[in-house]
């Protein structure tokens, strides 16, 4: 199934099997991380 979007199963820059946290995906390899899935902005955003 193509669940959700946004969510690596491998480091971009080193293949290496990503592991993740509650907000981010990180490689102990080289030190990459991004942020996991939707980043939620509606509690601060403000249009005024
Ligand atoms: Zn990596």
């Amino acid at each position: 199934m193509m669940g959700k979007m946004n969510k690596l199963e491998n480091c971009p820059e080193c293949n290496s099997k990503l592991n993740e946290n509650e907000t981010i995906q990180y490689c102990e390899n080289c030190g990459y991380w991004t942020n996991k899935g939707t980043v939620r902005f509606d509690s601060i955003a403000i249009f005024a």
